[in-house]
Order: C-alpha cells, then sequence, then structure tokens
C-alpha cells in the first residue's frame, strides 16, 4: 500500500502534469489541511484514487469558486474528522484544527475540547480492536501531538490527547502538519510507544507494508 501524504504547502511538481507520472502506483492520497481545496481536487481528480481529508485551522470556512458557488470542502475527496474508516484495507481516523488560539475561528479547539473529539472516537476504535485485532491504522491530524514536532508558541503547541489516543490505541502512523518546516536538520519522523509520527509538510509518501 502506497500512500501520498500532503499538508499546508501547494507544492508545484504536485500541481503539475508530472503528478500522474511521478505519483502513478499511489494507492491513496492523505490530507492534513491548510491546503486550498482546488488542489486536492487537482490531485483526485489526476490520480483517481481516494483521498481523504482533516481541514487545518488556516482553511476557509467557505471557499469561492470564480463562479461564485460555495464549497465547504474538496469535491471528490472525503473529510473524516471525527470518525473511523476503512478504505482499502486500512483504518484510517481523523482529527482536524489546531489548538484554539483565537477566540474565534473554525477549525480551532480548546484542549478540552480536542479531549471531546478524541473520547468521542474511542467506541468505533474499541469496536474496531475487537473485529479486526488492531484499532487504528493512521491517525490523520492536522496539528502535532504535544511535545512531538510542536512549537512553543500557542498556535503551534500540540495536544495531549493525542499522546492519550497513541497510548491507548496504538495506531501504527500519526500523521500531521501544521508546523512548517525550512530546516533541513529539524526532526520531522519521531517514534513514541508504538507508532510513528510523521510530520508530512509539505508531502511525503509512505509505504504501508501489509500485515
Ligand atoms: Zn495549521
Amino acid at each position: 500500500m502506497k500512500l501520498l501524504a500532503v499538508t499546508d504547502k501547494v507544492v508545484d511538481f504536485i500541481y503539475s502534469a508530472n503528478l500522474v507520472e511521478k505519483f502513478a502506483d499511489v494507492d491513496m492520497v492523505l490530507s492534513c489541511g491548510d491546503l486550498p481545496y482546488y488542489y486536492l481536487e487537482y490531485i483526485v481528480t489526476m490520480l483517481n484514487v481516494p483521498l481523504l481529508y482533516v481541514h487545518g485551522n488556516h482553511d476557509p470556512p467557505v471557499e469561492y469558486t470564480a463562479s461564485g458557488a460555495q464549497l465547504t470542502g474538496p469535491g471528490g475527496c472525503t473529510n473524516i474528522h471525527g470518525r473511523l474508516v476503512q478504505e482499502k484495507g486500512i483504518a484510517i481516523a481523523g482529527l482536524e484544527g489546531s489548538i484554539r488560539y483565537k477566540p474565534a475561528g473554525k477549525y480551532q479547539y480548546t484542549e478540552p475540547q480536542m479531549w471531546r473529539q478524541a473520547l468521542k472516537l474511542s467506541p468505533a476504535l474499541l469496536r474496531n480492536r475487537l473485529v479486526t485485532g488492531r484499532a487504528l491504522d493512521i491517525l490523520l491530524a492536522h496539528a502535532p501531538p504535544f511535545g512531538i514536532h510542536n512549537g512553543r508558541d500557542r498556535t503551534h503547541v500540540g495536544f495531549k490527547s493525542f499522546l492519550w489516543l497513541m497510548e491507548r490505541f496504538g495506531p501504527r502512523y500519526l500523521l500531521h502538519g501544521h508546523r512548517h518546516v525550512y530546516n533541513p536538520l529539524e526532526v520531522t519522523e519521531t517514534q513514541y510507544e508504538g507508532t510513528t509520527i510523521i510530520n508530512v509538510y509539505p508531502y511525503k509518501v509512505l509505504e504501508i507494508p501489509d500485515e
């Protein structure tokens, strides 16, 4: 299973005719958010594979097309915030947004609000563990977990509830964005218990071995 994950920044060679040639063998695309909807629609149209996403804190509640139509998300793509989905044999759950740093603004959560989102996911994850032996393969998030790849400023601090989700349900991967990486020495992959945490910025290709 080969995955293309994208987040936070439009990459020129992905948003180009080279996309199909470069990623012809990709089985699925995952987006961690903060990307214009036209970019995700381009990718899903060209690659013609499932594209699952969560919103980032900078995603507009409504994006207007040139014709004036209102979009609340990219067409042809699946918003998996707050739920567990099975796609091509992989169990993926999504949690959108970042820590709340402004009183107003969609796709921002206080830590207690994100705890509630995490707890709401739990019954589905427990059920999946009972049925398949594994609760979750991938946790798709916009923000990082607390203390891992996060920033010290209040916009980029991560969620403690994500640490609990990893401890409790042991996903194989946690994919996130939100934290832009400009320094090539910055750590973008970290192991936490049984989970490999990857900062996807601005894209990563992932080979997931079959179990
Ligand atoms: Zn962000």
